[in-house]
């Protein structure tokens, strides 16, 4: 029976990646694997399955009765509506755990990362298994992408040693070059539509019974957004209202500065500002230097402090 490998909603490039890497591994163990998605992947992930020739995985949105591996995350709520009638197999990840539960027992692999491909390179490596060339590529990618070039505070040495080693298996040896052309791509915003920029790499999270929706933007120059804000504030309030969320925050990272402008829609922003010791201006906006990782930096003081 297939396994499908798959990773968050909203899939960003390592999840994308990793799914691909993952599916490799297993076929590698001699096992029918397939990656998918959960949903039309982001242009920067386009451009980097076009750079090394791999087909853009199928979309599945329900996995009832199906074998599955998940990468990337463990939390129910960015995996299928129907995840708990799947047999989970394996899974590899570096969030913190989610709450998912399984009936059998199961593969697992954690490791606080700075990308899921990094643990999927572990392992190929622990098994002596030889990682194809396009394959070795777009892990090398993902690992660029989910480090912001090594900048984000996830960045550990094993990001680093893992893109070096994967770049020699490719034989590219301008790894910086190939992120920043990476970086151009998902800069590229003139025509995304606001709501699409917002849901390019958003995820909700239950906090204390509350639902917070937070989403990331990473841009060579969070300037490239501005004219587009006034807009992009107009649908994060109305995804609050659908949705019921308690707030919807978004981060426009600015990879240069190192940096993130915070956008804050809630009925209560004091109640966000409080817990990370900021001041919106009239534009529920503020700039937070150094702010560059949501799951780090965001997530956790949401848990502790609201
Ligand atoms: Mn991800
Ligand atoms: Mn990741």
């Amino acid at each position: 029976m297939t396994i499908y490998v798959m990773g968050h909603k909203n899939p960003d490039t390592d999840t994308v990646m990793a799914s691909i890497a993952c599916s490799e591994l297993l076929r590698l163990r001699g096992l029918d694997a397939k990656p998918v998605v959960q949903g039309e992947i982001n242009p920067e992930s386009k451009f980097v399955l076009e750079k090394f020739n791999i087909d853009i995985p199928e979309i599945i949105n329900s996995v009832e009765g199906k074998n599955i591996a998940i990468v990337d995350t463990t939390n129910p709520a960015h995996l299928p509506h129907d995840i708990d009638k799947a047999n989970i197999l394996f899974i590899a990840d570096h969030h913190n755990l989610g709450g998912l539960k399984t009936a059998s027992p199961l593969e697992i692999y954690a490791q606080p990362v700075g990308s899921s491909c990094t643990i999927l390179y572990n392992i190929f490596k622990n098994e002596n298994r030889e990682i194809p060339k396009n394959v070795a590529g777009i892990m090398m990618c993902a690992i660029m992408s989910d480090t912001i070039l090594f900048k984000s505070p996830t960045t550990t040495e094993f990001d680093k040693m893992a893109v070096e080693n994967l770049a020699k298996i490719t034989g590219i040896n301008k790894t910086l070059e190939l992120g920043l052309e990476m970086l151009k791509v998902k800069s590229s915003i003139e025509n995304e539509t606001p709501i699409d920029l917002i849901n390019r790499d958003l995820k909700v999270f239950d906090i204390k019974d509350k639902k917070f929706a937070i989403g990331q933007i990473e841009l060579i120059d969070a300037s490239m957004a501005e004219s587009k804000k006034p807009e992009i504030l107009k649908e994060m309030e109305k995804l609050k209202n659908e949705n019921s969320y308690h707030s919807v925050i978004l981060l426009i990272t600015d990879i240069m500065k190192e940096g993130s402008e915070m956008l804050i829609v809630a009925d209560d922003v004091s109640e966000i500002e409080n817990v990370f010791n900021v001041k919106c201006d009239e534009n529920h906006c503020v700039w937070v230097d150094g702010l560059m990782s949501r799951k780090k930096q965001v997530v956790p003081p949401l848990e502790t402090k609201i």
